[in-house]
């Protein structure tokens, strides 16, 4: 299969916080990927800044450690790396204090090319860069901005975060990343619903039993553990990143796919979740082993009462899900690293067959990692003279094996969403709405458990989470499926 890359527009982009973990581990690494696969052009440039004072050869030097570090080694072409670096400059400025370096920054700025800026800071600092944006002149009518999550850590703190970045920025130029929307699997999602009609007559509760959304992790808070304790998995994983997945499953199909009719649906469905009872709710805190801390040691708070897992029983009330519930479980330090959304389907009205034949429900199981890809689990007749007995086979597909090379070399979510950004295309990001109406449901479902003074359950490191949290399917007749690596 031929790769049909397509050149973005020349750009400058400013990367803020050019020095720090996410910039070194994947942006920067991911704009060279797309440097190397001819997607950014020549006459771009890339422009760290950062407090720390480096020259641009020093940063190039930290690119290039960052690329020998984050990009295989198959990947790394030391032509492309030379000419990537030369795409390269930087400028040392103190996002919180003085002027000193936005003067040098707007003299790097070039007129009639796409400008952005992504703010891989801190968002206490988000508000200081957008005034200095616009104080400076830097940022014009054209300029779009691009803020990491967190993004807020409850509704208020969102709003105003919102209302922050409004003053300085419209709307259609705000892209709030969620990288699982830059996943090829999550794009797929709706590629497989709207773009089949095989799918979409059974997608409903009339045919569709429950669906479960996993994101297993089996690293703890890993040195973070002051800082996650301030979150939590709900804040963490669910308001956002989880909560995206269900919008894609659940929604209506948006009339085109255009960024805000997508947006619109998500919209709605988010709008449309039911408050969450604390019986549908099973927190978890991972325990010490013989070998390794447990949460409360990593989060050096014996007295935290923030979870590192959660389940949940989720229901969206409308016509097209009413009766189907949405379990959703995630947590860190569990027995395997896998994402996965699982639609069990019903059983057939009426069945031909013998019980004795045996028979299983329909899965259709969406991969994000590892090995993405789909699998759709069918029953078929057991080969063999045994009579009529039923066997369950997947329908298997590896993004990697059924696209042969170009399969095997899905970008990562952070180099499609940068060149989106580029191509002035919101769809995969979050609207400022859908983020509010994320955190309207959430905020109620924390206030429920610190009203109630509830502690997260303990679990054993590598197991599959709390005991309670397979009496939450087990009370309805359901399993969690195992996930596997
Ligand atoms: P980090 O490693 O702590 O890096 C922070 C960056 O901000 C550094 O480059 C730092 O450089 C710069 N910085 C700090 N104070 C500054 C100031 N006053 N003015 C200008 N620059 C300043 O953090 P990170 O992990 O890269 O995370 C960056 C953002 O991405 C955060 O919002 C985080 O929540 C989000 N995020 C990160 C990840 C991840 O995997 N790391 C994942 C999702 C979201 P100097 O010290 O040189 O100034």
């Amino acid at each position: 299969m031929v790769s049909r890359v397509i050149p973005v527009e020349v750009f400058d982009l400013v990367i803020f916080g050019a020095t720090g973990d996410l910039a070194r581990r994947k942006i920067l690494p991911g704009l060279y990927r797309r440097y190397l696969a001819g997607q950014v052009p020549a006459e771009c440039r890339i422009i760290g800044a950062a407090r720390t004072d480096l020259d641009a050869d020093g940063f190039r030097a930290l690119v290039t450690a960052a690329i020998d570090e984050f990009v295989p080694a198959d990947r790394r072409d030391p032509k492309v790396i030379a000419d990537f670096l030369q795409r390269l400059d930087y400028v040392s400025i103190d996002a919180a204090r003085g002027e000193a370096g936005w003067t040098t920054l707007k003299g790097l700025m070039r007129k009639g090319v796409v400008r952005a800026f992504y703010f891989s800071v801190a968002p206490a600092l988000f508000g200081e860069l957008a005034e200095k944006l616009h104080s400076h002149g830097i940022a014009n009518a054209h300029s779009r901005i691009v803020v990491e999550k967190p993004f807020g850590r409850d509704l208020a703190t969102a709003k105003a975060l919102n209302a922050t970045l409004a003053s300085h920025f419209s709307e259609n130029q705000i892209y709030r990343i969620d990288h699982y929307l830059g996943k090829e699997t999550v794009q797929n999602l709706m590629a497989v619903r709207f773009a089949n009609i095989l799918f979409e007559p059974l997608w409903n509760t009339q045919y569709i039993d429950h669906v479960q959304i996993t994101v297993s992790e089996t690293v703890g808070v890993e040195g973070r553990g002051s800082y996650y304790d301030k979150s939590g998995a709900m804040r963490d994983m669910v308001q956002n990143h989880m909560m995206q997945l269900l919008c894609l499953i659940a929604m209506e199909p948006p009339y085109h796919f255009d960024p805000n009719a997508v947006r619109d649906e998500k919209l709605k469905v988010i709008r449309a979740l039911q408050p969450v009872p604390p019986e549908d709710i099973v927190r978890g805190q991972y325990l010490a082993s013989k070998t390794a801390p447990g949460y409360l040691e990593d989060a050096e708070n014996p007295e935290s009462r923030t979870e590192s897992y959660i389940a949940l029983k989720v229901h969206v009330a409308n016509w097209r899900w009413k009766g189907t519930p949405f379990y959703l479980r995630t947590g860190k330090k569990l027995r395997a690293r896998a994402s996965e959304i699982a639609i069990t389907f019903k059983e057939p009205p009426h069945s031909i067959f013998d019980d004795a034949a045996g028979w299983r429900e329909n899965v259709l199981v969406i991969r994000l990692q590892p090995n993405e890809g789909m699998n759709l689990k069918v029953m078929i007749k057991e080969p063999g003279p045994g009579g009529m007995r039923l066997v369950q086979v997947p329908l298997d597909m590896s993004f990697a094996e059924a696209l042969g090379e170009e399969g095997a070399d899905i970008p990562d979510a952070y180099e499609r969403l940068i060149m989106d950004v580029i191509r002035g295309n919101q769809t995969l990001f979050m609207r400022g709405d859908e983020l509010e109406a994320a955190w309207a449901w959430t905020d109620p479902i924390i206030e429920g458990w610190e009203a109630r003074g509830d502690r997260p359950k303990g679990y054993d490191a590598g197991s599959s989470g709390p005991e309670d949290a397979l009496m939450l399917m087990h009370r309805d007749g359901r399993r969690w499926r195992e996930v596997r690596e």
